[in-house]
């Protein structure tokens, strides 16, 4: 296999990255590789590339983060209950290990923070629970949502819950030493202009190549140059059931009560999780501070219209907990969110 020597777009390093001439990473070159898998439809179109690309599902670890922290510590404020399970059974059926990190207590901690630190990063490893940071940062207050911007410095929810602690792990589980590690992501250049600026591959934050622990890790987004299109069709391909919020209407999948929701979405989410969505419209109203810079989430949801297809089973299996619904669809089909509002992060 001819290699052809690129320098990455996004880093200034000497260091060079490696590309086949079929624009793909050498992936054979990987002892492992980790997608970061949020159970959304580009996550999963990323992994299902991988397999197409003849890595085999064992050298695959789909590691989700979990943004309300501890799945066991009960009910969480922003996510889908079913993510998790959904997750799990995906992993289950493609024959992949399954493993999650979080921030101790998730976007809620963070953003209730009121002179205390960020809360430390958490995973298991071999049944044993490590925990990392969280005693030594700033004190700092926020007692409100993450903002509506592209900066992850407001919009911080991104980092506190997801990126921050997809570092925090690679960085201190041991199993990342010595190795070579491609992590993959699924961020498309369609979604938006800075999304479009990422580069496709780079050395990524995590690494350590030139350190004691010779930690190498590159950073692939698999699917950077799809297409909406493309994406749904390789999950048809496979005839995987997709998250059931796709079902309901969503066209995107990330946290159930993301802070960039519609109008729609907001009305949905009330018609489909009025407890839940309570307890945001409560926080808004302890923090003084609303979401949207004009609306409450009650004046979002009044402004907007529920998704005709969130009635049914659907809403049940995205409120559950655990799953137990097919998870390969002989007859499949598009769902009621593909192609549409696709509101979310930039
Ligand atoms: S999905 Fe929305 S609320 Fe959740 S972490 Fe991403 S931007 Fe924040």
């Amino acid at each position: 296999m001819t290699l052809l020597a690129i320098e990455s777009a996004a880093t200034a390093e000497v260091d060079l990255a490696y590309i086949t001439e079929e624009g793909t990473p050498d992936l054979a070159s990987y002892d492992r590789i980790v997608c970061f898998f949020s159970t959304g439809k580009d996550s999963l179109a990323s992994v299902l590339h991988l397999l197409e690309l003849g890595v085999p599902a064992s050298k695959i670890e789909l590691h989700h983060h979990n943004v309300d922290g501890d799945p066991a510590a009960g009910e969480g404020l922003m996510d889908w209950p079913v993510t998790l399970a959904y997750g799990q059974a995906l992993a289950r059926h493609l024959g992949m290990e399954f493993q999650t990190s979080w921030r101790e207590g998730g976007i809620e901690r963070e953003m209730c923070r009121q002179e205390t630190r960020t809360a430390p990063v958490v995973f298991y490893k071999d049944g044993v629970r490590i925990e990392t940071g969280g005693v030594s940062g700033p004190l700092g207050t926020r007692r409100k949502f993450p903002q509506k911007a592209a900066s992850l410095s407001v919009r911080w929810c991104s980092s506190a819950s997801k990126i921050d602690v997809g570092v925090a792990y690679l960085r201190n589980d041991p199993k990342f030493q010595n190795q070579r590690t491609l992590v993959v992501t699924g961020e498309r250049a369609e979604e938006s202009s800075s999304r479009a600026r990422y580069a496709t591959f780079e050395q990524h934050r995590a690494d350590g190549r030139g350190g004691k622990f010779a930690r190498h890790i590159d950073h692939w987004r698999a699917v950077h140059s799809w297409s909406e299109a493309q994406v749904w069709e390789i999950i048809e391909r496979f005839r995987l059931q997709v998250h059931p919020a796709y079902e309901l209407g969503y066209g995107r999948v990330s946290c159930q009560f993301c802070v960039f929701g519609s109008k729609n979405q907001w009305a949905t989410n009330r018609a489909i999780a009025p407890r839940a969505f309570g307890r945001i419209a409560a926080y808004e109203q302890d923090f003084g501070v609303t979401i949207d810079r004009k609306h409450t989430v009650g004046e979002m949801a009044d402004l907007g219209v529920p998704y005709a297809a969130a009635v049914g089973i659907w809403v049940e299996r995205a409120m559950a907990t655990t799953w137990d619904a097919p998870i390969v669809v002989e007859n499949w089909t598009l769902p009621a969110g593909a192609f549409g509002e696709s509101c979310g992060p930039t």
